[in-house]
Order: C-alpha cells, then sequence, then structure tokens
C-alpha cells in the first residue's frame, strides 16, 4: 500500500525502535485466577491477554459429546474496552473464527483420547488489544492448559509475521498492521516445529512467504522459552531439577 508513513528507517529500525526480527517485550505470568483449574496472563507490547482454564469436565451441551475423546472448547473473546474505538460486545464473526482456529491449534497437543465425552473449557479474553491477539491468546491459552495440569505434547508458542514498507517484520504493531501489506500468524509445536496454525492476510512472494516462515519459527522457539520460565516460577522449578520426557 502507498502511504507517507514511514515504518522501517533507512537503518532497517522500526518507529517504535525495534529490529525488524524483533518481538514486543513480552511477559507471561501462569496460575493468576485462583478459581479456574489453570490460568495464564500475557502481555505483548500493549496487549493484556488473560486466558483460564476449566476441565477436563462433562461436555454441555451433551450432544456434542465425543465417545472416544475430549473436545476442546475455546472462546476468544475481545472486551469492548480493549480497542480506543469501543468494540461491539459480544461474539462477531472474528471470534468465532478465532475461537475455532485457536481450538484446533490446541486440539492438535492435548492428549484428548484420555478423557472421553469430556470438554476442556479455555476462556481467552484480551483486555487491551493492540494486533497480534490471537497468537497471545493461543500462547497464554496452552501456559493456562499447562498450569491446569492437562496433558500435552508440547506447549504451543504462536506470532505473527509481517510485511510492512515492503519489509519482512516479526510481531506487528497496529499502526503496522493498519498500514502493512500482509500479515501471517503462525503457531508451531516446538519440539517437532510442526504448524499448527497459519493464516495470511495479504500477499507475499513464494521467497517472501519462506523467509517470513523461518523468523516467525524462530520466535516461537523464543516465546516458548518464556512459556516454559513462566511456568518453572509458578511451580519453583529450576531448569536444571526439570524433567525431560
Ligand atoms: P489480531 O489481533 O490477531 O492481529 P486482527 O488482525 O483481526 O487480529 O486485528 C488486529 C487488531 O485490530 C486487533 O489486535 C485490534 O487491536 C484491532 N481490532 C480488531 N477488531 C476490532 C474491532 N472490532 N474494533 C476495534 N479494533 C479492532
Amino acid at each position: 500500500m502507498d502511504s507517507d508513513i514511514v515504518m522501517v528507517d533507512e537503518k532497517g529500525k522500526r518507529a517504535d525502535g525495534r529490529e525488524a526480527d524483533e518481538l514486543r517485550p513480552m511477559k507471561i505470568e501462569a496460575g493468576v485466577l485462583p478459581n479456574a483449574d489453570g490460568s495464564a496472563y500475557l502481555e505483548i507490547g500493549k496487549n493484556k491477554v488473560l486466558a483460564a482454564v476449566y476441565g477436563p469436565r462433562e461436555c454441555h451441551p451433551r450432544h456434542l459429546q465425543d465417545p472416544t475423546k475430549a473436545i476442546v472448547q475455546c472462546k476468544y473473546n475481545m472486551q469492548s474496552y480493549s480497542v480506543g474505538d469501543r468494540k461491539r460486545p459480544g461474539p462477531d464473526r472474528r471470534s468465532v473464527e478465532i475461537s475455532k482456529i485457536i481450538s484446533e491449534a490446541l486440539e492438535s497437543v492435548i492428549l484428548t483420547e484420555l478423557f472421553p465425552r469430556a470438554s476442556i473449557d479455555v476462556y481467552i479474553e484480551i483486555m487491551q488489544a493492540n494486533a497480534g491477539t490471537r497468537c497471545a491468546g493461543l500462547s497464554a491459552a496452552s501456559v493456562a492448559l499447562a498450569d491446569a495440569g492437562i496433558p500435552m505434547r508440547d506447549l504451543v508458542p504462536s506470532v505473527a509475521v509481517g510485511k510492512a514498507d515492503g519489509k519482512l517484520l516479526l510481531d506487528l504493531n497496529k499502526e503496522e498492521d493498519n498500514f502493512g501489506e500482509a500479515d501471517l500468524p503462525l503457531a508451531i509445536i516446538p519440539k517437532t516445529d510442526e504448524v499448527v496454525l497459519l493464516q495470511m492476510d495479504g500477499h507475499m512472494t513464494k521467497e517472501e512467504f519462506d523467509a517470513a516462515m523461518k523468523m516467525g519459527v524462530a520466535a516461537c522457539h523464543q516465546i516458548y522459552e518464556m512459556q516454559r520460565d513462566a511456568l518453572r516460577r509458578r511451580y519453583s522449578v529450576t531448569e536444571e531439577e526439570e524433567v525431560e520426557e
């Protein structure tokens, strides 16, 4: 898109001072909601996200029960006050889509076959939004699931890679997202680098796509370390004490 707004200067620095492949400052805390079976709070840049997990518990409505495995029901919700121009409350097409893709990404790591007929309910509340909330929500949700003691193959870190001013940029903020040319949210299973969420808004060449994937996967591994750190802090486990499977 042609615009007068400069998002990357001649030295390659972004308007917020980041390098092209740099994440926004990030913080994760596990176990923040005592009523929930598991929970996590995550900040990345101006995004502020809460995730709460209940279950495995009896699945309601019962016609959704699967006699062979648990189902994962995720509700992604953006609060009205999370954005400058008050979002209309309640579910909309976007939140239904995001809930579905996050449920599917989480289902691919949870050992659902251990809990026939059950439901694992994941609530994601976006309290402040500044682009990248689906990825922040998914990263937080997988920490909340681990905090709930739900057996999983791995955590699921997630981040978006975008393109603005013709350059690939990691973890777009709202301005970059608004005036940028493309956005590629992705999530992986770090143990195998299997991709469990991938969407694309806008256009990239094949070469750009490959480079964006590489940048995104590397950043997911960085987020993975922060997710694991949050869980270690929650359970006072040192890196040395951690038991690798
Ligand atoms: P993501 O948050 O995963 O990047 P989108 O690309 O759909 O998802 O949205 C980008 C950003 O646009 C959001 O993080 C939020 O800041 C803003 N936004 C999305 N939906 C709305 C809305 N209904 N009203 C106001 N702002 C919104």
